[in-house]
C-alpha cells in the first residue's frame, strides 16, 4: 500500500478544498461548454494553470501552486487529479491550461518555444491542444495522414484533418502532429496558433465529458514557421512519436486517477443520498482498491518512468471501475434517480470516455501482455 506521507496529505487536502469549485460548476459546463466566460476567473483554473506551468512563466505564486509545483512527482500529481475528478473531472478538461501540450513543449520546445506557449496562456483565456487522433487513425497513431510538407520557403505547410481534439474547435495554442515523409521517424509535433488561415474546428456533440470539449479540426495548408517545428534542435529518433509516447507514460496514471476520482466522486454522493444503497460497501472498496493501484503504479512510474507495465494496468482497472461504478449507480437510487440527481446522471454519462483517453482498454491490454513478457510485472 502506498503510504500518505504529509506532503500528500497536504496535496489531498488543497486539492478537495479546490475540487468543491469544480463541482458546483459541473452542471452548468455540461449543459453548454460553449458558455465558458463566467468560468474563467474561478480560483480553482487559475491553480490548475499555475501547477501546469514552469516558475519562470507562472503569472501567480499560491500556496497551494507551491505544493503541486510544475515537475511534481507522478504520485503528487495523481493524489492531486483523483481529488479534483472527485469534484468534476469534465470541468478540469474545460480548464484553460498546459495539459497534455504543456507536458510535449516542456520535452522537446525550445527555451523559445515555451516561452511563446507558456506567455500565450497568461490571462486565463487561451486554451491547448493536442491533436492526434485523426478519424481513421486512433490507436494506430503511427499510420497518420495528416503531411507536413515544405512550402518551398524554408517553412511548411500543415494538412490533414484531426478528430476527438480535446478543446481544439476552441483555438489557442497547441501541438499537431503531422508526418514529412514514410516512416514513424517522419512524424513531427508542430506547435500551431489558432485561429489561422486554412483552418476550420467544430465541436463534436458528446454525451460524456462535455467540458473536454471534443473537437474535429482540419488543415488545409495552414503555415508553419520552420522554427514551430519541437524538436528540432534534437536527434531525429527523439521528436515526435517519441516525445508523444513519453507524454502518455506521464498522463496514463493521471487518467487513471480521473476515472477513479469519477469513481468514487459517485460511490460517495450515492452514501450521501441513500444510507442502505445496496451494494454500496462493495462498490466503495472496489473505488479505494482501484485508487490504491493508481497510486502505486504512480510511485512506480516515479522510480522508473519507461516501464508503462503497472501504470496500463492501473488504467485499464480505473476505467473498468468507472464503468462498473456507474451501472451500479444508476439503479442505486431508485427508478427516478437520475431524474431527481443531474449530478449522478452527468458522472454516469462521463465514466465511459476514460477507456479512450491515452489508449484504449484493448491497447492497454497488449502493453500489459508485451510488459508481462518482457519481466516488467516482477520489477
Ligand atoms: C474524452 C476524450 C478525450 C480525448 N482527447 C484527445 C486529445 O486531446 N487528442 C487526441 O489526439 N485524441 C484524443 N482523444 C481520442 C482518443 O485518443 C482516441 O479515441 C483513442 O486513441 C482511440 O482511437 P479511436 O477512437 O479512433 O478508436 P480505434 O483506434 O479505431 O479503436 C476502436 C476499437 O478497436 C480497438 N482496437 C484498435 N486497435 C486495436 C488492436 N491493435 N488490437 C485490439 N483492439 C484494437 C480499440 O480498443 C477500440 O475498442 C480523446 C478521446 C476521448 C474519449
Amino acid at each position: 500500500m502506498t503510504g500518505m506521507d504529509a506532503r500528500l496529505q497536504a496535496i489531498r487536502n488543497a486539492t478537495r478544498v479546490a475540487s468543491e469549485d469544480l463541482r458546483a460548476r459541473a452542471l452548468s459546463i455540461d449543459a453548454d461548454p460553449d458558455a465558458m466566460e463566467a468560468h474563467l476567473d474561478s480560483p480553482v483554473f487559475a491553480l490548475m494553470r499555475e501547477v501546469g506551468t514552469p516558475d519562470a512563466y507562472r503569472e501567480s505564486h499560491s500556496a497551494s501552486g507551491e505544493l503541486l509545483k510544475h515537475g511534481a512527482s507522478c504520485l503528487e500529481n495523481a493524489v492531486g487529479t483523483v481529488e479534483l475528478a472527485r469534484g468534476d473531472a469534465a470541468v478540469a478538461l474545460a480548464c484553460p491550461s498546459p495539459a497534455l501540450a504543456g507536458v510535449i513543449v516542456d520535452l522537446l520546445g525550445t527555451e523559445k518555444q515555451q516561452e511563446l506557449f507558456y506567455t500565450r496562456l497568461h490571462g486565463g483565456r487561451t486554451w491547448t491542444f493536442f491533436a492526434m487522433t485523426e478519424p481513421r487513425h486512433g490507436s494506430d497513431a503511427t499510420a497518420m495522414e495528416t503531411r507536413l510538407e515544405r512550402d518551398g520557403a524554408g517553412d511548411w505547410l500543415l494538412s490533414g484533418r484531426k478528430l476527438y481534439i480535446g478543446n481544439g474547435a476552441r483555438g489557442g495554442i497547441g501541438v499537431v502532429f503531422g508526418r514529412t515523409g514514410p516512416s514513424p521517424l517522419s512524424i513531427r509535433a508542430a506547435l500551431i496558433e489558432l485561429p489561422a488561415a486554412g483552418w476550420q474546428g467544430k465541436r463534436v456533440d458528446t454525451i460524456g465529458l462535455r467540458g473536454a470539449y471534443l473537437s474535429e479540426l482540419s488543415f488545409d495548408k495552414v503555415p508553419v514557421r520552420s522554427d514551430m517545428l519541437l524538436g528540432q534542435h534534437l536527434p531525429a529518433t527523439r521528436r515526435g512519436m517519441w516525445g508523444a509516447i513519453k507524454t502518455f507514460n506521464a498522463m496514463r496514471v493521471q487518467v487513471a486517477g480521473a476515472a477513479v476520482g469519477t469513481a468514487l466522486a459517485m460511490t460517495e454522493y450515492v452514501a450521501e443520498h441513500h444510507k442502505n444503497a445496496t451494494g454500496a460497501d462493495l462498490v466503495l472498496a472496489r473505488a479505494q482498491a482501484a485508487r490504491e493501484l493508481v497510486f502505486e503504479a504512480a510511485a512506480r512510474t516515479d522510480r522508473d518512468p519507461e516501464r508503462s507495465y503497472l501504470s496500463c494496468v492501473a488504467k485499464l482497472g480505473a476505467a473498468r471501475v468507472a464503468v462498473q461504478t456507474a451501472r451500479w449507480a444508476s439503479s442505486a437510487l431508485g427508478p427516478a434517480g437520475l431524474l431527481e440527481h443531474p449530478l449522478l446522471e452527468k458522472w454516469i454519462r462521463d465514466s465511459c470516455g476514460f477507456e479512450f483517453m491515452e489508449g484504449t482498454g484493448n491497447i492497454q491490454r497488449l502493453h500489459v501482455s508485451r510488459g508481462y513478457q518482457a519481466g516488467d510485472a516482477s520489477v
